[in-house]
This record gives C-alpha cells, sequence and structure tokens, in this order.
C-alpha cells in the first residue's frame, strides 16, 4: 500500500475503531476480492465490535492499494460517508473506480467550509443534475456584489436540499462570491419559539466560529426573543461574516422568511414558490423538476445494484416513468434491488398498484409512488425491524434524532441500535447526518406522511409507548448531561405526552418548579414558554389557575433565566405571590434547604 495511504489509515485509525462494523464491510471486501474467507472468519472470532474492527485494520494495513480502495468503498456504501472522507484525499489513483470517487468536486478547503457550516453531504448514492446545479450557481453568482435571496422551489422529494448543497460544493464559487462561509439552517414546519432556538443555535454556532479565529471576540448570552434574534444574526453577517452565504432548508413560512430579512445573501428551499415576495432586496429563483430525467434515475437504479444504466433490464424505465423520475422512491426502489437483484418485475407491478388510498394529500404531487414503494420497503424488514420502524412514526417532522433516543424508546443496547439503524440507511428508509458524533438520524417529510397514515389509529399507544420507555429508564429524575439524548427529551417529552392523551402526566410535569428550573437551565425559557401557550388547553383542563402561575412567573422572569450563572429559580420564585403555586412550591423547597442546612 502506497506510504500516503498507510498513513492516513493509520491516522484515522481510532475514529474507524470506534464506529464500523467490521462484518458489514466485509461482504464487499470479499466481494471485491481483497479479502479471503480465512481472514474473514478470523476476524469474525473476535468477540467485540470494536476488536473486530482493530482486527480488520490491522490486516488491511499489510494489503495493497486496492484493499484500501475496496475498504474506502465498502465504507461509502455502507453509508459511512464522514468516516469515508477521512481516508478520501489519500486514496491512491490506481483505478477508474477510486478517480470517480474524486469526483464530487471538493476540494479540501471546500469540504472544510461545509462542514464548518453544517451542510449536508451528498446521498451516498448520488447522481449529478449538471443542468440543474448550474443553473442555481449562476444564479449565486449574482450575489457576488450584492446581498438577495435564490429561491429554488419544487415538489417535496424532489431533491431541492441535494441540488442546494451540490450547488455550494463548488471552490471557485466559495472563493469568489462567500469567502466568509456557507451556513446551513434547517428549517421545515416550526413555530415561533422553534424559530427562536434555531437562530439562537446559529448564532452560538457564528460566535463560537468566530472566537476560534479571533479569541477577542465574545460570545453573548442567547437572544431573548425573535426580533433580538434578528438583530444579533444581522450584526454577525455584517461584522463577523461578510460575504457569506445562508441556506435556508425547507422554509414554509413567510413569517420565517421575513426574520432573515436582514440585508445578507440567502439561498433557500421551498414548496412555496412566492415564498420571497415578502422580502426585500434582489431576488432571482430556480425551478427544480419534480422528478430526475430518465437517464439520472436510471444512473441511481445502476448504481445501486452495481451495473451500467443500459444494462438495465426492460422494467427499469418503466419504473422510472412510474415514480415520475422522483429521486426518493427511486432510491427506495434502489436499494430494495440491491437486495432482491430479480426482482425488477415485481416491484414494477408493486408501482403499479394503487393500494393506498390518502385522505388527505398535503400537495399536489402524486404521492401513490412514494406510499407503494414505502409499503415495499418496510415489508422486506424482518419482523422485528418493521415494528421498531413503526415506532419512528411518533418523530415531528424536521427533527433528528441521536441512536440513544431510539435506545431508550426501544430498550435495546446501543450496538444493536446500530444495527437495526444501518439495516433501515442501506434500504433508504432513514437518514443519517454525519456531520455530527452521534449521528443524527431523520426520515424524510414524506416518508413521516406515510408512516403517520398507516398508523393513524395507532398513534397514540405509540406515543405512550415513548412516554413510558422514557419513564422506565429515567425513574430517578430527567438526564442532564444536555448531550443531544437529553435535549431531545426535554423539547419533546411534553409533545409525547400530549399526543398519547397522559394529560395527568404532562400537568403534573409541566407544574413542577424542578422540570421548569431543569428545562429553562438546559434549553433557554423560549421553547418553555412556549409549551405553556401550546399545551394551554390541556392544562386548563386539569387547573387554568395554576397553568397561569406557570406562565406568568416565566414571562416575568424569562430574562433571568436566559443569563449564565444560571439563576437560584427557588429564590426568583419566591418573589411570586404567595397564592401562587410557583411561590408555594419554592416555598417549600427554601424550606427544605434550610432543615437540610
Ligand atoms: P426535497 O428537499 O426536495 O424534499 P431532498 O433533496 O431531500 O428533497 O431529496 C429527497 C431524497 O431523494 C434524498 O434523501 C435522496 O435520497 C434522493 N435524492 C435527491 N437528489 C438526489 C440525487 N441528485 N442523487 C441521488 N439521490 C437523490
Amino acid at each position: 500500500m502506497e506510504e500516503g495511504a498507510r498513513s492516513c489509515l493509520l491516522q484515522s485509525r481510532s475514529s474507524l475503531e470506534q464506529d464500523i462494523r467490521a462484518s458489514y464491510l466485509m461482504d464487499h471486501m470479499i466481494s471485491d476480492g481483497v479479502l479471503t474467507g480465512d481472514e474473514e472468519d478470523r476476524i469474525r472470532s473476535k468477540p467485540t465490535r470494536r476488536e473486530q474492527a482493530a482486527a480488520l485494520l490491522e490486516l488491511l494495513l499489510r494489503k495493497d492499494n486496492q484493499a484500501y480502495i475496496s475498504f474506502y468503498n465498502a465504507l461509502v456504501r455502507e453509508s459511512y460517508g464522514d468516516l469515508a472522507s477521512l481516508l478520501h484525499n489519500s486514496l491512491p489513483l490506481v483505478s477508474p473506480e477510486a478517480e470517480k470517487s474524486f469526483s464530487d468536486g471538493g476540494t479540501r478547503y471546500v469540504q472544510a467550509v461545509l462542514s464548518e457550516g453544517g451542510v449536508p453531504q451528498r446521498p451516498v448514492v448520488f447522481v449529478s443534475r449538471p443542468a440543474l446545479v448550474n443553473r442555481v450557481r449562476e444564479k449565486l453568482y449574482h450575489l457576488q456584489k450584492e446581498p438577495g435571496w435564490v429561491t429554488v422551489f419544487g415538489m417535496a422529494g424532489s431533491g431541492k436540499s441535494v441540488l442546494a448543497a451540490e450547488a455550494v460544493r463548488d471552490h471557485a464559487l466559495i472563493t469568489e462570491c462567500f469567502p466568509g462561509g456557507v451556513h446551513w439552517l434547517s428549517i421545515g414546519q416550526l413555530d415561533r419559539s422553534d424559530l427562536l432556538v434555531r437562530i439562537q443555535s446559529l448564532c452560538f454556532r457564528l460566535e463560537q466560529q468566530s472566537q476560534e479565529k479571533d479569541p477577542s471576540s465574545s460570545i453573548h448570552r442567547p437572544p431573548g426573543s425573535l426580533e433580538e434574534a434578528k438583530e444579533r444574526l444581522r450584526f454577525l453577517m455584517l461584522r463577523r461574516y461578510p460575504r457569506s452565504l445562508l441556506i435556508l432548508d425547507d422554509i414554509w413560512d413567510s413569517s420565517v422568511l421575513k426574520a432573515f430579512d436582514i440585508q445578507c445573501r440567502v439561498l433557500l428551499t421551498t414548496r412555496d414558490r412566492s415564498l420571497a415576495d415578502c422580502v426585500s432586496g434582489s431576488k432571482s429563483e430556480v425551478a427544480v423538476e419534480s422528478g430526475l430525467e430518465e437517464d439520472q434515475a436510471l444512473e441511481i437504479l445502476a448504481l445501486y445494484v452495481n451495473g451500467k444504466p443500459q444494462r438495465l433490464p426492460e422494467q427499469a424505465r418503466s419504473i422510472v416513468r412510474e415514480c415520475k423520475g422522483s429521486p426518493l422512491v427511486v432510491s427506495l426502489i434502489g436499494a430494495l434491488l440491491r437486495e432482491f437483484p430479480d426482482r425488477w418485475a415485481y416491484y414494477l407491478h408493486t408501482l403499479q398498484q394503487k393500494k393506498f388510498k390518502r385522505i388527505r394529500k398535503s400537495s399536489s404531487y402524486d404521492y401513490d409512488a412514494l406510499d407503494q414503494a414505502m409499503a415495499a420497503s418496510i415489508q422486506v424488514l424482518s419482523e422485528e425491524h418493521r415494528e421498531l420502524y413503526i415506532d419512528l412514526t411518533v418523530l415531528e417532522k424536521d427533527v433528528k434524532v441521536p441512536a440513544k433516543v431510539l435506545s431508550v424508546l426501544w430498550d435495546l443496547e446501543p450496538e444493536e441500535v446500530e444495527d437495526v439503524l444501518q439495516d433501515f440507511v442501506n434500504k433508504s428508509l432513514l437518514f443519517r447526518d454525519c456531520h455530527h458524533r452521534p449521528y443524527l438520524y431523520y426520515l424524510h417529510d414524506l416518508q413521516l406522511d406515510f408512516l403517520a397514515e398507516m398508523n393513524r389509529s395507532g398513534l397514540e399507544s405509540l406515543h405512550t409507548k415513548v412516554v413510558r420507555q422514557y419513564q422506565q429508564r429515567y425513574s430517578q429524575g430527567p438526564p442532564t448531561s444536555g448531550d443531544e439524548e437529553c435535549l431531545y427529551w426535554f423539547r419533546f417529552l411534553t409533545y409525547h405526552m400530549a399526543k398519547a392523551n397522559l394529560t395527568q402526566e404532562l400537568c403534573s410535569l409541566m407544574f413542577s418548579l424542578d422540570w421548569v428550573r431543569t428545562k429553562a437551565q438546559i434549553m433557554g425559557p423560549a421553547h418553555l414558554i412556549n409549551d405553556y401557550v401550546e399545551y394551554g388547553a390541556i392544562l386548563d383542563k386539569e387547573n387554568s389557575e395554576v397553568r397561569v402561575h406557570f406562565q406568568e412567573f416565566l414571562s416575568l422572569n424569562g430574562h433571568q433565566l436566559e443569563q449564565r450563572p444560571f439563576p437560584d429559580v427557588v429564590q426568583l420564585a419566591l418573589s411570586q405571590p404567595d397564592s401562587s403555586e410557583v411561590y408555594r412550591q419554592a416555598l417549600l423547597q427554601a424550606q427544605e434547604r434550610a432543615t437540610r442546612g
């Protein structure tokens, strides 16, 4: 093996050991002929996943360039995109396969800029749409000299997000137009408090990065209101990140867009062409056709089955036609065919069936093909995995979760959860965001629509399961680590309780000063305040006075609860009127403190 490749493997060894599953990768390496059955057996005989990973790497280090390339390709196929990217720059250029791996157009600099800004990576199976990408880039060049908006619009699932990420994967564009960087923000359907939290975390990310570059710049407390957030962002974009691009992915609502009307450069993706009408500045737009061109869709199928587009069976074209080139559906079917290569006719027939009748279609898009493809993909899951997949119905749209949340929900060991998730990712039933460690997982919102529709009658019990599993895991008190999992529970426990119709439990949680204190400390007060508004009607059935007490306490003290160091909540609560439930609980706690000394 070339020195550069070996050195890269050694440098990346600990990250690889930590994450890879040797058993998945070895299948590919055996079929590439770089690993023998005996070698595989020896590696499999190691007792733990980590030891197997270490043994595979050890063996790999003694092999040649082909083995390195095969290992790299196996990582890509098994959706370890970020690990593959560690090895990418040292790929020995000895085969056309390796040349192809370099074709993402991204230099090391581009990769660094995009990764810092949270721009999603390419899907594992990817085809380029050069005409569209060029159209978006051309519009982005108009932002070189002045701020403005580029709207990429089209149907759900037509590939807008992938396209937006692809458009900025270009060295010249970034250096010439956006030397200040590219910052990605996933929006989706959200309310004001969610939006505030998103902008807060964007500001935090920007301040943190700018502090790394210039230690004299400071990190401020999070902005407390949307107006303040908008001003903070304006300041940051103007002073610290001039000539940078903000990508707002999947905007639904013009009021959301107004929060970003701060004279900066924005690329937005949306289903609604007219959204940008409400903001000021120069504007341009690019339409994304709802489906891929036939050739591109065939290329996706070919990539999945490791074949050439020209050699695909005759049903391939009909499959593409049947799903109107929808990249999401083609990916689902491609993943199925990878597993069952002789089922072309069967899946074509499946797509042609019109079994699912939606009660409510969320847009004019024809979802029939997606429904059939989703049903077929779910059908080939093992029974056990199918049940687990159905549990994902309870996730809110546009929310990404770490595996640990699912480990609580499914009561499985983290390693088992990884296996399950890998199965879903391989089938395109789930997507993985590799920018975060630990990884975050999410469904496309059309997939969630499908699940919600399929499990409409069981929704309440699915949400109940989430709450019960949480209560079982955290019987001693909520998690306080502040990691992604902990944040998930603080953000969504109330949501699951409300959907599960667990009114009593929701009330006792939200009428507890302890919950208020911990949630405010971990997430800031914005979400908390919103919870009382959102679930007000449910809480009022139990006790509207107490609901008002908590809400008043929060609106009076919201700004204090944003301060760090975090204030003494009992002290704050003691200044409430003594008829307030908040006061009553604070008094009890103060007395307890006094007796404990
Ligand atoms: P939208 O933003 O329009 O809802 P996405 O960009 O999220 O759609 O794409 C939906 C899915 O379609 C992706 O998760 C991916 O699996 C697939 N996809 C989209 N564009 C491509 C592409 N160029 N190559 C391969 N797959 C694609």
